[in-house]
């Protein structure tokens, strides 16, 4: 078998390796505690601010406003719970898709389950949130809007600037979830009117359990994690200072290199997509066709199921996701793949190929090849296809 081809980009992504070399020293020889006096250890605190400095920019935020946690579903979590407590005498109900990650959805439910009222919204067939139908769900207790930037499974890119400005004009707190679109398209917090970002470190190259929330200042929000000082009283413990270098590190690089990464991920995505729908018969591209994440290529294949093709990729040595990395493993459907009206048995099928800025030309048609082949052969042992193709061909 020849070397690994990962296109899993969406469920983690590797360090790399400048941002590993950054990082290394602060396990070693760097290992202070960033509250102690001496200069040994509070260089460490300049340190962290450093990477605080970098993501702030990177965003059009200002140092103060970014927290550092423990990775995206964190940031999502804190967002969420400190809003409903902190503003529930002004209002118990939040709006939020039903397209989310579960960090949002299970944090939702545990909120209903203590007297909030959500709700979800529909999307259209392509995974997009109609930002009329959200104002017309705005009721005067409304204290929350969560709409996430890009969706991790189908890659839709949400129309977050015209919801955030919903939002605003009718006095409510706006966050989204960008852990998929941080690093991959760009963000500015005060031109789309955001108040609460959450990002997460392996999805850009960082390491992974360190993530960050942005929350616009003036914002009076209670701490996530009781204790210390640190990250303004507001998530206590002694930072994961290797972890921020890390994630700071990511975020640099990302942000240099995005302009070329876009172009080169949206050139191997559109040549996987135009390649498969032309080559492979009754194949689908779920989630938009156009405001579309650029490494993100979802395909459903009719008569085949999507988990079995995963078992023969993996054998020829790639690496995808069926659906969600989440659900993979549970016989329900994936809950962003039921939302967009997907049936069943076409939602089954599905295939997630998400890239990298090491995937190649070349690698996208060894993929390509292997579904043909792959999709092909499984169909000849599928009898529902085998019946169709009779009455059909
Ligand atoms: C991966 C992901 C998360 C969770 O981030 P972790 O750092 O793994 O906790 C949340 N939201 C979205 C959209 C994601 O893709």
């Amino acid at each position: 078998m020849g070397k690994l081809i990962y296109m899993d980009h969406a469920a983690t992504t590797a360090v790399r390796p400048e941002v590993l070399d950054a990082m290394l020293p602060y396990f070693t020889e760097k290992f202070g505690n960033p509250s102690g006096v001496y200069t040994f250890a509070s260089r460490n605190k300049d340190v962290i601010n450093v990477a605080r400095d970098i993501i702030a920019d990177s965003l059009g935020a200002k140092p103060e406003e970014i927290y550092f946690t423990g990775g995206g579903s964190e940031s999502d979590n804190w967002a969420l719970k400190a809003v409903a407590e902190a503003f529930q005498d002004k209002g118990k109900h939040i709006i939020t898709t039903r397209i989310e990650h579960h960090a949002i959805l299970h944090t939702c439910q545990y909120l209903e389950k203590r007297g909030f009222d959500v709700t979800y919204l529909d999307v259209d067939e392509k995974g997009m949130v109609d930002p009329d139908r959200l104002e017309s769900a705005i009721r005067p207790d409304t204290i929350l809007i969560s709409v996430m930037a890009a969706n991790n499974e189908i890659g839709t890119i949400e129309p977050i600037s015209r919801i955030g400005a919903i939002a605003h004009e009718h006095g409510i707190l706006f966050h989204t979830d960008a852990v998929q679109a941080y690093g991959q398209i760009p963000l500015d917090v005060n031109a789309m009117n955001i108040d609460m970002l959450s990002s997460s470190g392996h999805k850009l190259n960082g390491p992974k359990g360190i993530g960050f929330l942005y929350i616009r200042s003036g914002i009076k929000l209670g701490s996530f994690i009781h204790g210390g000082q640190q990250e303004r009283g507001r998530r206590a413990g002694t930072e994961n200072v290797p972890g921020i270098v890390g994630v700071g590190k990511a975020a640099e690089l990302a942000m240099l290199s995005m302009e070329d990464r876009m172009k080169q991920e949206t050139d191997i995505r559109d040549h996987m997509i135009h390649r498969i729908l032309s080559e492979i018969p009754y194949s689908r591209l779920n989630g938009h066709d156009k405001d579309r994440l650029p490494n993100n290529v979802n395909v459903s294949f009719q008569f085949v199921e999507g988990e079995t093709i995963l078992i023969m990729l993996d054998m020829a040595g790639i690496c995808a996701s069926a659906g969600s990395a989440c659900t993979s493993g549970s016989v329900d459907p994936s809950h962003v793949l039921t939302a967009i009206g997907l049936p069943k048995e076409i939602s089954h099928g599905a295939v997630r190929l998400t890239l990298g800025y090491e995937n190649t030309m070349d690698e996208a048609d060894a993929v390509v090849d292997n579904l043909k082949r792959i999709v092909e052969n499984l169909r000849k042992m599928s009898p529902a296809y085998q019946d169709f193709a009779r009455r059909n061909m």
